[in-house]
């Protein structure tokens, strides 16, 4: 399995590790130099030297480059990052879920494969792998797997509830991955349990995180706190410090992909922040979300005027941009709003809330004045 990608990435071209969070820009000459390699042929000295700058862990010297070299093959197309929930399906049912039903429901192994393919060929680099809960997926191995063939740095977005299982830690082990995201519902069994409505999940998460630290995955937590969690942030927070984990602190629900406001009753009042300054996205420009039946929309929460890659292919994203472009234009709800000329709320987000009929508050900066 190769250890080094050399791969195009939006305008430059970049060296990275699967497993490693370091990378290295690469002159376009010497990109062009590594896809000229015969694969029989030992490292160049400068590969070597940057390898040895790098990664000192990993040894080169005297390898054929098809042994650890994948170089990834320029696209026309200009996207070097995807997010693919492969299955709304999970085992807890958190009250805050902004995937509302949550139905076990995706694309047979040869579509998901098509979708993969097609990612590869649009220049993505990145992909995030999420769900529902991923791992639950029947074709999540292979799919990730897969992935990580076609030379992509995959992060697994995880409640975290399977991470012990040996399989799956057979598979990063063998095909690292660039970053595991856990999210974390609660510090103590009782909160934890409350707000993803499963007995025994708290025990499932610690077991899962047992494991995966044991494991040394290049894990990050995503704090998630709520109405249940609300007096425990500090206690999840100082328990990432104590596992010695990244963590990032979310306090904020969404309504469901299905425009659904129910899930806001699990908000935190006092914990709800004011949205960053919207200052501009490449939402369906660099990036794209597809979903569990391979619809591709500009992001998760902008999904309308989805294009069906199983069915259209690659051509089908040819559409993207300009399905962005209106997206971003939309008034929407806030036609008539005195305040628009200086509204800094992104345009699909702040329409995802207006159709769940969600209080002003949770997601317009002039709530105050336009209230
Ligand atoms: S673990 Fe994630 S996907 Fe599953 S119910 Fe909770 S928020 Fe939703
Ligand atoms: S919700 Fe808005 S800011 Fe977020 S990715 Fe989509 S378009 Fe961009």
């Amino acid at each position: 399995m190769h250890a080094l990608i050399a791969s195009p990435f939006l305008e430059q071209h970049v060296l990275v590790r699967p497993g490693s969070r370091s990378g290295a820009l690469l002159p376009e000459a010497r990109y062009e130099e590594l896809r000229a390699l015969d694969a029989e042929a030992p490292a160049s000295s400068w590969l070597l030297d940057s390898v040895a700058g790098q990664w000192p862990d990993l040894d080169l010297t005297g390898r054929p480059a098809g042994d650890f070299l994948l170089v990834r093959q320029p696209s026309s197309w200009s996207y070097g990052k995807a997010s693919w929930e492969i299955n709304l399906g999970c085992n807890f049912d958190c009250k805050h879920c902004y995937l509302g039903l949550k139905m076990q429901a995706g694309m047979p192994w040869e579509d998901k494969r098509r979708c993969l393919d097609v990612m590869a060929e649009a220049g993505v680099l990145w992909l995030q792998i999420t769900g529902g809960e991923p791992t639950i997926d029947r074709d999540f191995m292979r799919a990730y797997r897969y992935a990580f063939e076609l030379g992509m740095m995959i992060t697994v977005s995880t409640n975290g509830s399977l991470l012990w299982r040996r399989n799956l830690l057979d598979l990063f082990r063998e095909c690292p991955p660039y970053r595991v995201t856990v999210s974390m519902y609660g510090a103590a069994k009782a909160s934890y349990d409350g707000l993803t409505q499963r007995p025994g999940a708290w025990d499932q998460f610690v077991q899962g995180m047992n494991a995966a630290r044991h494991a040394r995955l290049p894990l990050r937590m995503s704090v998630v706190v709520t109405e249940d969690s609300a007096h425990e942030e500090q206690a999840m927070v100082d328990l990432c410090n104590t596992w010695g984990l990244e963590h990032n602190v979310f306090t904020n629900v969404t309504p469901t992909i299905y425009g659904g406001g129910e899930v806001l009753t699990a908000q935190s009042a006092q914990h709800l922040k004011t949205r960053k300054r919207f200052e501009g996205c490449n939402a369906g420009v660099t990036f794209f979300h597809t979903d569990p039946h391979g619809q591709v929309s500009i992001c998760k929460i902008g999904r309308d005027d989805q294009i069906s890659l199983p069915r259209e292919g690659i051509q089908g994203l040819a559409r993207l941009t300009s399905i962005a472009d209106r997206l971003m234009l939309r008034t929407g709800g806030c036609s008539g709003c005195t305040l628009s000329g200086s509204c800094t709320v992104c345009r699909p987000l702040a329409k995802h809330y207006q159709e769940a009929k969600a209080p002003l508050a949770s997601y317009c900066q002039h709530r105050q004045e336009a209230g």
